[in-house]
């Protein structure tokens, strides 16, 4: 049996500014819509779950920017004795698939299959308005 490639779609920024929406691109500056994607979360040691979650997208980059702390708050309800960084936001899976996994009718490694992990993650630091480094 030869090993399928994994497929993989778009790039993902995991916002951690509670107070920065990015009603703009932080990459090419254009205006973000608000779009649900179904994530597949992978938490430590070997638990998938799967969050339909409102997230910013960006057209022209194919960026999705979720926010870290709307992640984490799930994951808190969802493993109280979660330790906060023993998890990765690993990808996106169809609609479909994310039905079919909510009912419990697929299993984790059958959601690996069918999910497609991110081209890329990104990060972004925010500078603070008006704030400029000092001039020499
Ligand atoms: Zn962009």
């Amino acid at each position: 049996m030869t090993k399928k490639k994994q497929k993989k779609r778009h790039k993902f920024f995991l916002n951690p500014y509670s107070d920065c929406g990015f009603t703009k691109c932080p990459k090419c500056d254009a205006k973000t819509k608000i779009r649900k994607y179904p994530l597949v979360i992978h938490v430590e040691p070997k638990q998938i779950f799967l969050l339909n979650k409102k997230c910013k997208y960006c057209v022209n980059c194919d960026l999705i920017i979720a926010k870290k702390q709307e992640i984490e708050s799930f994951l808190a309800l969802a493993l109280p004795q979660l330790s906060k960084n023993d998890y990765l936001v690993m990808g996106t899976v169809e609609r479909k698939d994310w039905v079919l996994g909510n009912k419990g009718s697929l299993p984790p490694s059958e959601i690996i299959e069918r999910m497609y992990v991110f081209k890329d993650v990104w990060d972004f630091e925010v500078i603070p308005a008006g704030w400029y480094p000092a001039e020499d």
